[in-house]
């Protein structure tokens, strides 16, 4: 790791070094979250518009941290042992000490920018070089103003080559992250439709990234991006950059011919004149450009790579997806197989430390890691220092090398040779409730464990992508105004996808409520360690003191509804418990007439065991234009009972209105705070509206049996479904008591096979089963995947089918559909 003394950085950042010791600081923090080593960090309170990072200065103070960077003054008093660095602007203090360590490292630096596949890129890099030479890599995709410092912080100066992501999403974020990176070679992916909304126009998008490239020696691109060779044009840079083409026979790397079949693809090439073929495992188009950019950038840095076809042949796919899955016995597991090194290896027990927020008990089961250039001894005793870092309870170690270096770990280790003798010893192994970190190489073949250790009540499967959902709270955090408040929309188990997770990522995203139905569903979060503050849409009178004990907060819609909250609130002696007023301004649910804001006020008046911490109302026609005079209707309404009530309750409440369809309609009216609802789980519930955000939800499901049926046999209950020809029949194991509607029977959808055949259901559905007509689709055999509906064959078609709206179907989904999330 990569160490300077502090008074080095003082002296980087301009600040006198007063201090008798001189602490060795080799991490960086900017997310209090991660700490781990707390006497070797230097913390950077960062100010961005989600937060302070000095209101966690206390808490890391508490942990031990003693190094910091600030901006605004701290009381040495109340921090007798710490060191205050400081700044007008943190972030530019972590920038300046990022470029004085680029500054000293020697290797070349290759920086990658573009809208997509910077990190398949550079982990296709990765996988080709790093049995040749020490690689340095950004750690997944960090690549913004913050990710990048880290990045290149994380290189060390014995590393021979370092592959540095740069991504902007704002005009002049560039120059800044190009002083920074100063790249000796450049790659540019591609120029998409990522982060527009802030650029004139793609060129525009394209000319600022090229901003990258100023100095570079070299850059790589793909010679037939119309777009890209213009730019390169404009920016001056053209004589510089070299492509690979599919029309220019002269370019150095010119493709022939790309021949994708089921599971690889043929590149035939010719580089630099000699005739070459690839054989590579990718089908998609996305990493086959990948490569292409890759095989470019070798012949010109690297060339003997190019003649190792075995390492083309064997590229493993780039799945950065740590994903949790429920596990049998109340396990949690986190499954991290993809790739084994140290790197990767720190960043899985950083995630699995945060997302343990009920303290269970840190079990790691990891293979052998395989990384060349570091010596096994040094390798092993770093990760069992990490493992006690983060206070792993047990480890269970498969492999030779972890086996001779065990005396490293110094809590409970039991080693195995292999993958399989650790599964013949799991009836004996107590695994019951805790959290499972699965580590391993891929030749390990811990898939195996995973499937030994995943619940298996039902093979119907809800994936839910939580980059996406962060993806699309970001999406919409965009659309308001700075500063506005949101209020994410859990109920309903998370619109059906899964509270406890979704929550937990809002958490983490430092949105500013959560919204459940009703009072259990709070008490579930709070239990799981949500501390965040919870609205409860709906409480119940029965459940006040519940809610009270659990610090939840109640939607108030009427007067009877306060009396009887008030009165409980005063025998629990409470004072100021925040409550939220809801008002009826036309949708005619539930809330308050404005026409009662007097008797409303003589009642607040009287009490001080309450306090209104918001007032809102409900949209009841947002998303339709030809209403848009009742949406303004209903939110004037509501401004005047704002106005009113502010001029007399003697303390600030929050006002807020808008759903969803009210955010992307009318984000001008956001006042204080949002509701957001569908939309975070991907859905727009504007039909034209749909650009910009990533679903969050999959169904997916598995073949139990398919049989040959002769022409004229009909199928399931009331002989409904009468076979033409002779025909092959599957059933699945969903029906529609795990939410698939009955009136989808009988040829009314059809579901997707592994090859991507549309297959439609035949006979009546039944309560768990259903039955496809899976004729003209000879993939679709017993086990393999059937999918619902997916990124690609939308929730909508479900919905529109039946004649109801994809929040119907996604919230009826049955709690036995095992959900699985994760994260890219
Ligand atoms: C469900 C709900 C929302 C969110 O609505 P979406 O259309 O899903 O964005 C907002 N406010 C209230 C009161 C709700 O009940």
């Amino acid at each position: 790791m990569n160490a300077y003394p502090l008074s080095t950085i003082a002296t980087i950042l301009g600040a006198t070094f007063t201090l008798p010791s001189d602490p060795m600081i080799d991490i960086l923090l900017t997310d209090s979250r991660s700490l781990t080593y707390p006497e070797r960090t230097l913390f950077f309170a960062i100010v961005t518009h989600k937060g302070n990072g000095h209101d966690y200065i206390d808490d890391l103070y508490a942990k031990g941290v003693r190094s910091f960077v600030v901006s605004e003054r701290q009381h040495s008093a109340k921090y007798p042992e710490a060191f205050f660095i400081e700044v007008p602007d943190v972030l530019r203090a972590l920038q300046q000490v990022a470029t004085a360590h680029r500054g000293s490292l020697k290797m070349p630096v290759v920086g990658i920018t573009g809208s997509n596949g910077k990190t398949t890129l550079k982990e296709i890099l990765y996988q080709l070089l790093h049995s040749r030479m020490r690689v340095g890599r950004s750690p997944k995709s960090y690549n913004s103003s913050i990710g990048v410092p880290l990045s290149l912080w994380s290189i060390q100066q014995t590393d021979e080559i370092a592959l540095i992501e740069a991504g902007i999403s704002l005009p002049n974020e560039m120059e800044v992250l190009a002083k920074m990176i100063s790249p000796t070679f450049g790659i540019i992916t591609n120029i998409g439709e990522a982060h527009q909304e802030n650029f004139s126009s793609l060129r525009h998008k394209c000319l600022e990234k090229l901003k990258l490239f100023a100095d570079t020696e070299t850059i790589v691109y793909c010679a037939d991006d119309e777009l890209i060779r213009e730019g390169l044009e404009d920016s001056g840079l053209l004589s510089r950059a070299i492509g690979w083409s599919r029309k220019d026979r002269s370019a150095p790397v010119f493709v022939r011919s790309v021949e994708t079949e089921r599971d690889y693809t043929l590149l035939r090439l010719t580089i630099r004149g000699g005739e070459e073929t690839y054989r590579i495992s990718y089908t998609d188009e996305g990493s086959i450009h990948d490569v292409l950019l890759a095989i470019t950038f070798l012949q010109k840095v690297c060339p003997e790579v190019l003649s190792d076809k075995d390492a083309f042949a064997h590229l493993d796919p780039i799945s950065m997806r740590l994903e949790v899955i429920e596990g049998n016995d109340e396990m949690m597991l986190i499954n991290d197989t993809y790739n084994s090194d140290f790197d990767s290896f720190s960043i899985a027990l950083d995630y699995m430390t945060r997302r343990n927020t009920e303290a269970r008990p840190t079990v790691l089961i990891v293979s052998d890691i395989h990384e060349s250039g570091t010596p096994p001894a040094t390798l092993y005793a770093r990760m069992a220092e990490l493992v006690a870092r983060h206070e792993i309870s047990e480890v269970y170690a498969i492999g030779d090398e972890l086996q001779e270096h065990r005396q490293f770990f110094s809590v409970p280790t039991t080693c195995y040779r292999s993958t399989d003798d650790f599964i013949a010893s799991l009836p004996r192994t107590d695994l019951h409730g805790k959290v499972v970190l699965l580590k391993g190489a891929r030749s390990a073949r811990f898939e195996k464990i995973v499937r030994t250790l995943e619940k298996r009540t039902h093979q119907t499967i809800l994936d839910v992508n939580l980059s996406n959902l962060v993806h699309n709270f970001n999406h919409y955090k965009a659309r308001v105004p700075q500063g506005t408040r949101i209020v994410c929309m859990v109920k309903a188990f998370g619109y059906g996808v899964g509270s406890y997770e979704i929550a937990r990522t809002l958490q983490e995203q430092r949105c500013d409520y959560l919204a459940v139905a009703v009072v259990d569903e709070g008490k579930a979060l709070r239990e799981k360690g949500i501390s965040m503050p919870i609205m409860v849409m709906n409480p119940e009178r029965s459940a006040f003191v519940r809610l009270i004990e659990y610090r939840l907060q109640p939607e108030i819609y009427s007067l009877s509804l306060l009396e009887d909250f008030i009165k409980v609130a005063d025998a629990l002696g409470e004072h100021h418990y925040p409550i939220h007023l809801k008002w009826d301004t036309g949708m005619h649910r539930m809330g308050f007439d404005p026409g009662m804001i007097d008797d409303l006020l003589a009642l607040l008046q009287q009490t001080s065991s309450v306090r209104v911490a918001s007032i809102f109302t409900h949209l009841a026609v947002a998303d339709d234009k030809t209403e848009d005079a009742f949406t303004l209707q209903q939110l004037s309404k509501l401004q005047g009972v704002s106005h009113r009530l502010s001029a007399e309750l003697p303390y600030p409440f929050y006002t807020h209105a808008l759903n969803t369809a009210g955010i992307t309609r009318f984000a001008d009216h956001a006042m204080d705070m949002v509701r957001l609802g569908i939309g975070l789980y991907g859905i727009s519930p504007i039909a034209d509206e749909a650009e910009g955000l990533r679903p969050v939800a999959g169904l997916r499901t598995v073949i139990l049996q398919v049989q040959n049926v002769p022409a004229g046999d009909t199928i399931g209950y009331g002989r409904r479904g009468k076979v033409s020809r002779p025909s092959r029949i599957a059933v699945i194991p969903i029906g529609y008591a795990d939410g698939i509607d009955r009136k989808l029977g009988n040829g009314n959808i059809s579901f997707r096979t592994v090859d991507g055949t549309l297959v439609p259901t035949i006979g009546n559905i039944c309560m768990d089963t259903l039955m496809l007509d899976v004729t003209d689709a000879p993939s679709a055999i017993e086990g393999a995947e059937i999918t619902v509906f997916d990124d690609t064959l939308p929730i909508e078609r479900i919905s529109d089918k039946i004649g109801t709206i994809p929040y119907e179907i996604l919230s009826r989904l049955s709690p036995r559909v095992a959900r699985r999330y994760f994260n890219e």
